[in-house]
């Protein structure tokens, strides 16, 4: 992407809220006195925008800078609380496909005090998929649902791209953390495909760990991880756990890649508690800028960069944040910023220099490839479609008039040949037939029919009568949910007790 001719590569930035605007501009300085070749137009995004009434952060005139420079340097912002508002994150990731998030966590001791002097784990997490699908609504007085989502193609590429990452960087081990011990349907996809691309990469050693175990072994010693790969929620929580351990969550960057574009941003957030103190530390935008101009082809520029900003830190020039033992100067943002740029050209003595002209370090894999290989393997093993059987259904009431048997016997009450109620759940506990009385029971029941017919299965009419039937007899049913085997097997999760 780096013109090669002169030219300067237009990079959109936004500023954002809180530390945001004091550590933009102090990276931007230090990407200047660089001479790195980027032409930076400016976008406002975060508080001001949603108080100007822009439900996600974001004016209709910004998405015309971001669509057309496909680079998008990102100050943290301050997401309102409460309805109405749309995290502008998770919009400008899913809006311009931006799957995979990339977030390097690296100690440097004994510059920055950790307890983990060896630790450089790379997190790739999927960025678009999960709970973050934002698909949330309120069902009953009591109880509200979001929706998790995992998709076969959403699980492919970021597993891929998590295998290609460690190829391309020449990392060896590549570790899935997942919940499928619980998530058997969700987090079980995320796992399999994880198995199954696995074989195309006998050259790095594979491991799955339940995310529980896998997230308190990364606090206690992250050193024996190299790569890991997981879903959105997981990343993002690890990804903090593992910046900290590292040393702050104030030095991690992130990038997000995508087909059409990529954002790089600090993984904190705007840090209010600090803004405008000129205390904050901004070295996981300057690092996020970084990676920024690696994607964009300026390897000399990210190199200098990021060699002089490895000889600040190892000179003891600190803000706040990291400041300990091995400090000499608690610089304020900018000092830190003036600093970097008085060792541009010079490199580390103790820690390593980073050599990005190698294609090593900092090396992207490309999406277009991935998306090559992800056709190759599907042409070589087509998706076969599968038979789908609709075999019951699971209805979710707003019912709170009662115990679970009462509730049991108006079901049993309404006639219908093709369908049998066969047991009813309360978050997921069964409560009928032969509930435990110590089960305490919202306003939220999942009740589940099932065919009666001699093949097992039944229509989608069936399901409307049933409807019917219920709120024939005053019911008031919020959704419902097919229950349909595929290939035979079921497409759907017992209910616990059951
Ligand atoms: P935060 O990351 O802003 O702050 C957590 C703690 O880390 C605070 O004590 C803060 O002072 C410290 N910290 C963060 N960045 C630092 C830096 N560069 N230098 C020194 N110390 C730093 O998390 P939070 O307080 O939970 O969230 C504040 C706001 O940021 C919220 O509105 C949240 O929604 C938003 N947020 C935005 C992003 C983003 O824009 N990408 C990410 C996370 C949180």
């Amino acid at each position: 992407m780096d013109s090669g001719n002169g030219l300067k590569t237009p990079i959109t930035v936004a500023y954002g809220d809180g530390i945001g605007p004091e550590i933009m501009s102090a990276a931007l300085r230090v990407l200047t006195e660089a001479g790195a070749r980027v032409e930076f137009e400016t976008i406002e995004i975060g508080k001001a925008v949603y108080e100007r009434g822009f439900s996600s952060g974001i004016e209709p005139a910004s998405w015309e800078s971001l669509r057309r420079t496909k680079v998008f340097l990102k100050g943290p912002i301050t997401t309102p609380q409460g309805g109405g508002f749309k995290s502008l994150n998770v919009t400008i990731r899913k809006s311009l496909g931006l799957y995979a998030n990339v977030r390097p966590c690296v100690a440097y001791a004994p510059f920055i005090k950790t307890a983990h002097p060896q630790m450089n784990v790379v997190i790739v997490r999927e960025n678009e998929e999960d709970l973050y699908a934002g698909i949330e609504h309120r069902q009953t007085d009591e109880v509200m649902q979001c929706l998790k989502l995992i998709t076969r193609p959403g699980c492919e590429r970021i597993v891929r791209y998590g295998f290609e990452y460690a190829r391309s960087n020449q990392r060896k081990k590549v570790t899935c953390m997942t919940k499928d011990n619980i998530m058997k349907l969700t987090d079980g996809l995320f796992h399999r495909v994880f198995d199954e691309i696995g074989r195309e990469y006998p050259d790095i050693t594979q491991e799955h760990q339940i995310i529980d175990i896998g997230a308190a072994r990364l606090a206690d010693t992250p050193e024996r991880f190299d790569v890991i790969v997981t879903t959105n929620l997981y990343g993002d929580i690890i990804s903090d756990i593992a910046a900290q351990v590292a040393g702050s969550v104030g030095i991690a960057p992130s990038a997000n890649i995508g087909a059409s574009g990529a954002m790089f941003e600090a993984i904190h957030g705007s840090a209010p508690d600090i803004a405008g103190k000129d205390i904050a530390n901004p070295s996981g935008i300057l690092l996020a800028a970084v990676m920024m101009l690696a994607h964009i082809g300026q390897s000399d520029m990210a190199q200098k960069i990021h060699n002089a900003w490895l000889k600040t830190v190892e000179d003891g020039i600190h803000p706040a944040d990291i400041y300990g033992e091995a400090s000499v100067c608690r610089a304020g943002t900018q000092e830190f910023a003036d600093a970097v740029i008085a060792r541009l050209g010079q490199e580390p003595q103790t820690l390593n220099p980073v050599t990005y002209h190698t294609g090593i370090e900092g090396a992207e894999p490309k999406i277009a490839d991935i998306i090559a290989l992800d056709h190759t393997a599907r042409e070589a093993k087509p998706a076969k479609k599968a038979k789908k059987d609709l075999v019951g259904v699971d209805v979710f009431l707003h019912w709170s008039d009662g115990t679970p048997e009462k509730l049991g016997g108006l079901l049993q009450s309404i006639p219908i040949d093709s369908l049998k109620l066969e047991m009813i759940t309360n978050r997921g506990v069964k409560v009928f037939p032969n509930g435990l009385p110590e089960t305490f029971c919202t306003d939220h029941w999942r009740c589940r029919f099932k065919a009666t017919t001699t093949d097992g299965t039944i229509c989608h009419s069936d399901i409307l009568t049933i409807l019917a039937r219920i709120t024939g007899i005053g019911l008031d049913f919020i959704k419902h949910e097919s229950l349909c085997n595929f290939d035979g097997e079921p497409g759907y999760a017992m209910g616990q007790g059951q």
